[in-house]
């Protein structure tokens, strides 16, 4: 499959211009409205005019800005935390730390619908890789119990701070999927893996902002944000600017600092995106937060009671902004993607190899900038395509 760019002429928002067309717009990850907000473009310009358009090296050599400092002692303190590391991206925030954390002997599990970011990292860190089906507690259970086995004891003399002696299993799965939308059961794969002795990575690229009582994400929704050893997230989707994190104890972060090649052998994100960044947690940590997460959960509840589900296709229980509706053929879910910019609507199709062969899919992703009657006209777009569209069914 050949992928090209479509170019966008306008801010991120409810409405872009795309390839000239101005579309209403239920592809983007901005859940909470923040990429286009004032209060993030003022602090991005505030962050240049005092330190600069770029950062001039790494953060080891001299590119640790004050900003930097800033955004991640808030993000620790927003996560509860005792510390947290800022990465030029989720990407990078992945790839760094698993290929830190993991040795050779090591094992790694992941739910097989992980983020594309997390299966590189595990791959390239050289450790035995295991993969459990979606969601699926027995599946876990049954590699859990495997690894325990076959967990040997580390040669001595290699075990650092993070690393105990012992081969590690470190489980990684995701909050929020980011295109089947549905949650990781979470407290029960926090008992699993604490009951085997491993550890465990949680990805809330799609949560954090989203969930929980103070919006820290899937972890605190479960009451289990002091049971997860590794908290990543993004800072490019409900915080509205861009980078990665790691957030959990301190001897983990100075860990990382000193063996994350990802963060140590790249230059420190420009002081712009730190300070919106800085800016974008500090609303979602505020009453301002509270209401824009209202206002997206009075979206999304809008969008799941009022729309029909096409005929033949199927929908995930989501839980949060991203609702997928699988259609199987590449060439269906192309052609609702088509029908729906002839309305005036922007939902990609999602194609293999970023979901599996056979799943293809429109994926609608809900914003708090979002109107209700914005949804509406979404709903009832695709309400008029399930009618003039033949049953797309599995094969
Ligand atoms: C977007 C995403 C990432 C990567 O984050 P970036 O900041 O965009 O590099 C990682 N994991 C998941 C689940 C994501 O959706």
């Amino acid at each position: 499959m050949h992928r090209v760019l479509r170019r966008v002429d306008s801010a991120p928002g409810p409405r872009i211009v795309l390839e000239g067309r101005s579309l209403l717009n239920f592809a983007a990850n901005d859940y909470l409205g923040l990429a286009g907000d004032a209060a993030l473009r003022e602090a991005a310009i505030r962050a240049v005019e005092k330190y600069g358009a770029g950062s001039g090296a790494s953060r080891l050599i001299c590119g640790s800005l004050a900003p930097h400092h800033e955004l991640e002692e808030a993000l620790a303190s927003f996560k509860r935390v005792e510390a947290a590391l800022t990465f030029s991206s989720g990407y990078a925030a992945a790839v760094g730390t698993l290929c830190a954390v993991l040795e050779k002997d090591d094992i790694v599990i992941l739910d097989k619908l992980v983020h594309a970011s997390i299966v590189d990292g595990a791959r390239l860190s050289g450790a035995k890789l295991r993969v459990f089906d979606h969601n699926d507690l027995s599946d876990l259970e049954r590699i859990l119990r495997w690894a325990d086995q076959t967990r040997g004891k580390r040669a001595p003399g290699t075990s650092a701070g993070v690393n105990p002696p012992g081969r590690r299993v470190l489980v990684v799965t995701e909050s929020i999927f980011s295109m089947d939308g549905d949650a990781a059961p979470l407290r029960e794969i926090v008992e699993l893996k604490d009951r085997y002795g491993a550890w465990l990575m949680l990805d809330e690229a799609h949560a954090t902002g989203i969930l929980g009582p103070n919006r820290l994400g899937l972890a605190e929704a479960c009451g289990a944000g002091d049971r997860v050893e590794i908290q990543m997230g993004t800072l490019g989707k409900a915080f509205g600017a861009s980078g990665g994190y790691i957030a959990g104890s301190r001897v983990l972060i100075e860990f990382l600092i000193n063996r994350a090649r990802s963060f140590i052998f790249s230059t420190a994100p420009v002081p712009a995106a730190a300070g919106a960044a800085l800016a974008g947690v500090e609303i979602v940590r505020s009453q301002r937060g509270e209401e824009l997460c209202a206002r997206l959960w009075e979206r999304i509840e809008q969008f799941a009671n009022g729309s029909e589900q096409p005929t033949g296709t199927r929908r995930i229980t989501p839980a949060g902004a991203i609702h997928p509706i699988i259609l199987g053929a590449e060439e269906v879910a192309l052609t609702f993607a088509e029908s729906l910019r002839d309305r005036g609507i922007y939902a990609p199709a999602i194609r293999y190899p970023t979901v599996a062969r056979g799943q293809a899919r429109l994926r609608i992703s809900l914003s708090a900038a979002h109107s209700q009657a914005d949804v509406e006209v979404l709903i009832a777009a695709l309400d008029e395509l399930a009618h003039t569209h033949a049953p797309a069914r599995e094969t």
